[in-house]
């Protein structure tokens, strides 16, 4: 099992992280995939992602935007020219909109040269996508990518979820799945096949509800698998091996 989407490389598991890839280990979580945030951070994730065999991602997120698109945009192709070729290095992200977060027009600037560069060096994309949905698919038309990637944390229901799908893209399934409330969510996982999904956990965000302790890890992937092979109908077995296969599919692993 590979959790898709986990920010491992972060402060909040420098404590234990250790033992947490050993209790990963145990439940038979493998591998994660650990998306890039910012320039500040590559260098450490990288480090991380290398010393726990991990693989990575690199991109800039629409939360940590930088005063000077252009130069941190030259930054990521030099380090993408760098790690390429590189087996642990399987993708571009996670970059995205958010139309909680501030400087939209910043936004979308920065996704646009990302999109381009994932482009140019023939890489999937890892997107986070808030409260975007129309503006995301109108850029994703315009710089289509013929390797796809997938919309992180996606809590659309069917017909949202039918269009990213149509323009080659999966989707990034999370703890919400665990919500009853998350009614448009557990349709999308109920009615459409498993082959657009993949698995993730977000970590350390997107706690799922019934957790008491703040932040998240990996070790709730198997609940989520196990909601996801209830609202398909089918076994656990069956369903994760074709999460697994979806994951190595899109990022190459
Ligand atoms: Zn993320």
């Amino acid at each position: 099992m590979i959790d898709t989407h986990a920010h491992l490389d972060l402060d909040d598991f420098d404590h234990d992280r250790h033992a947490l890839f050993k209790e990963m280990h145990e439940l038979g979580i493998t591998s994660a995939i650990i998306p890039g945030i910012s320039e500040h951070q590559w260098q450490r994730q990288i480090a991380i992602a290398t010393e726990f065999n991990c693989y990575f991602a690199l991109g800039i997120h629409p939360w940590y935007l930088p005063q000077n698109i252009e130069d941190s945009l030259t930054l990521l192709e030099q380090k993408i020219s760098e790690q390429q070729g590189y087996t642990h290095f399987v993708a571009l992200g996670e970059c995205g909109l958010d139309k909680l977060k501030p400087n939209f027009t910043m936004q979308l600037e920065l996704l646009s040269g990302q999109l381009k560069l994932a482009n140019q060096f023939n890489l999937p994309v890892i997107l986070h996508a808030v409260k975007c949905h129309q503006e995301l698919c109108d850029l994703l038309a315009k710089h289509p990518n013929p390797k796809g990637g997938v919309i992180h944390g996606f809590y659309g229901g069917p017909e949202l979820a039918q269009r990213y799908i149509n323009l080659g893209y999966k989707l990034g399934i999370g703890g919400l799945v665990m919500n009853p409330d998350a009614k448009k969510l557990r349709k999308t996982i109920t009615e459409l096949d498993i082959k657009y999904f993949l698995i993730e956990t977000d970590s350390p965000s997107m706690t799922p509800s019934y957790v008491t302790e703040k932040r998240n890890t990996p070790l709730h992937l198997p609940k989520f698998v196990s909601e996801i092979a209830d609202l398909q109908k089918k076994t656990t077995v069956f369903i994760l091996e074709q999460l697994n296969r979806n994951a190595v599919q899109l990022f190459e692993l």
